[in-house]
C-alpha cells in the first residue's frame, strides 16, 4: 500500500469521474475533426447552436458594470440581502409559500446540500433519494460519513413510483430521528422527469401523516438546480405553494442556483431557502446554516450576488432577462422534442423527459455502448442504469438522427 498522510476517514477517497473522461474524451475528437464532426453530448451547461457556451446578455451586462467595490468587497455571510430578496422573487415568482421563510446564501446548489446533510442529518445517518440521482449526492454524503440510500423514482407507466417512496421512508423513519430526503425535480438530472402536482400531493399528504403518527422529523430538500429550463415558468412553480402551513416537523428546503438560471455556474452562487409552519425552525435554519457557511467557505461571491440584486429588482432588466432566458428554454424543449420523437419512430427506449438539461435511455450495457458510440464520434455519458445525453448542449441538426444511431449501436 502507498504511503497515506490523510487521517482515517479522508483515507483511500477516490472517484471515477466519467463525465470528466467522456467530456475531454469529446473535445479531444473536436480538436482533431471539428466540432461539425462530433456530439458532444456531454457538456452540463447551455451552447447554443454555433456549439459556443451561453452567457446571457442582461447578466453579462450588468455583471461587467458594477462598481468597483463590488467586485472586491466582501459579502455578508448569510448573502447579499438585495441577493436574497431576488432569490425569492426569482424562485418562487407568484408561487411563494404561505409560510415563514428564510434564506442563507449558498456556494451554488452543491451547497444548500452540503448544508442539509451537515446539519440536518447525524453521523452514520441515511439520506434518502430516487434512484436516478446526481452522483454528487453520493459523494456529499460519503464525504461527510453519511449513507445514500434510494427508492424506485418510476413505475413501469413512467409516473412517480409513491408506493416505493412510501416504503422507503417508512424503512428510514423507524430508525432515525430526522430523515433527509433529497427530490430534485422540476426537470431531474439526468432523466428530465418532473414530480407531478398530483404526486406532490401525495408525497406531502403521506410525510404530514407520517409525522402526526411517529416522532418522525423530516427534512425535505428540493433540489431545484433545473427549474428555469422545465417548462412554462408560471407552471413549473406552482408546486412551491403547497408548502404553505404543513406540519412544523417537516421543514422543506429549496436548494436554489443561479448557476444554469443566470448561465453563472462558475461563479459558485445558488441559496438554500427554508420554509416551515413554525418560526423556531426558521430561526434555526439560519443560525445553523450561516454558521456552517461561516465554517466551510465563509462568504459567497459578491459581484454575482450584487449582479443578480440589480437584474431582478429592475422589473425592465428582469422582464428582458427573462425572455432571453426562456428563448434558450424553448431551444432546450425543441432539441429535446427532436430526440424524444426520433426514439418514438425507432423504438429507443427513453425515460419521461419533461424539462430540464438532459434526457436518459435506460440500459444495463451504458458503457459498452458509450464506447461503441465514440466510433461514431457521439459523446455521451455512460451512467449505471442508463445513457445520459445533453439536451442543453447538442444543437438541433446534430440532434436529428441521433436516436436512430444510439438505437443501432445497441442492437
Ligand atoms: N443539483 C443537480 C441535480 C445538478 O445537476 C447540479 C449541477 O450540475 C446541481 C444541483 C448544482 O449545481 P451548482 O452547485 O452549480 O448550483
Amino acid at each position: 500500500m502507498s504511503m497515506t498522510m490523510a487521517a482515517k476517514q479522508a483515507r483511500g477517497k477516490k472517484q471515477n469521474d466519467v463525465i470528466f473522461a467522456a467530456s475531454s474524451a469529446a473535445q479531444s475528437d473536436i480538436k482533431l475533426n471539428g466540432k461539425d464532426h462530433v456530439v458532444n453530448g456531454t457538456v452540463g451547461s447551455i451552447l447554443d447552436e454555433d456549439g459556443q457556451i451561453v452567457f446571457l446578455q442582461s447578466v453579462k451586462e450588468e455583471y461587467l458594470h458594477l462598481p468597483n467595490n463590488e467586485y472586491i468587497a466582501y459579502a455578508p455571510i448569510a448573502g447579499l440581502p438585495e441577493y436574497l430578496s431576488a432569490v425569492y422573487k426569482a424562485c418562487f415568482e407568484d408561487a411563494k409559500p404561505d409560510a415563514y421563510i428564510d434564506a442563507v446564501a449558498t456556494a451554488g446548489g452543491t451547497g444548500g446540500i452540503h448544508h442539509l446533510v451537515h446539519n440536518y442529518t447525524a453521523l452514520g445517518d441515511t439520506v434518502l433519494t430516487a434512484d436516478w440521482y446526481w452522483g454528487n449526492y453520493k459523494t456529499i454524503c460519503k464525504d461527510s460519513g453519511r449513507i445514500l440510500s434510494t427508492f424506485t423514482l418510476l413505475t413501469d407507466t413512467n409516473e412517480f413510483n409513491i408506493d416505493s417512496f412510501k416504503e422507503e421512508v417508512m424503512h428510514l423513519s423507524k430508525e432515525q430521528e430526522n430523515l433527509l430526503i433529497l427530490l430534485n425535480t422540476p426537470g431531474n438530472n439526468p432523466t428530465g422527469f418532473s414530480i407531478s402536482d398530483t404526486s406532490w400531493n401525495e408525497i406531502l399528504a403521506f410525510l404530514s401523516s407520517l409525522v402526526a403518527s411517529t416522532t418522525t422529523k423530516i427534512i425535505l430538500g428540493v433540489d431545484v438546480a433545473y427549474l428555469d429550463y422545465a417548462g412554462e415558468k408560471h407552471a413549473v412553480r406552482q408546486f412551491f405553494k403547497k408548502f404553505s402551513q404543513l406540519p412544523k416537523e417537516i421543514l422543506t428546503v429549496i436548494c436554489y442556483s443561479v448557476s444554469k438560471g443566470f448561465t453563472m455556474y462558475g461563479q459558485r452562487l445558488g441559496a438554500m431557502i427554508g420554509i416551515s409552519s413554525n418560526q423556531d425552525v426558521i430561526d434555526e435554519f439560519h443560525e445553523i446554516n450561516a454558521i456552517t457557511s461561516r465554517a466551510t467557505w465563509s462568504n459567497l461571491c459578491r459581484p454575482a450576488q450584487r449582479t443578480i440584486a440589480n437584474l431582478v429588482s429592475d422589473d425592465k432588466k428582469f422582464a428582458a432577462y427573462e425572455e432571453e432566458r426562456e428563448a434558450y428554454n424553448s431551444l432546450i424543449h425543441e432539441r429535446a422534442a427532436i430526440f424524444v420523437e426520433e426514439a418514438k419512430s425507432c423504438g429507443l427506449p427513453l425515460l419521461p423527459y419533461k424539462g430540464g438539461f438532459f434526457l436518459t435511455i435506460p440500459t444495463t450495457q451504458s458503457t459498452k455502448i458509450c464506447d461503441a458510440l465514440k466510433e461514431k464520434h457521439i459523446y455521451v455519458i455512460p451512467l449505471v442504469k442508463g445513457i445520459r445525453v445533453a439536451a442543453c448542449s447538442i444543437p438541433k441538426k446534430q440532434m436529428k438522427g441521433l436516436a436512430l444511431s444510439i438505437y443501432e449501436t445497441m442492437k
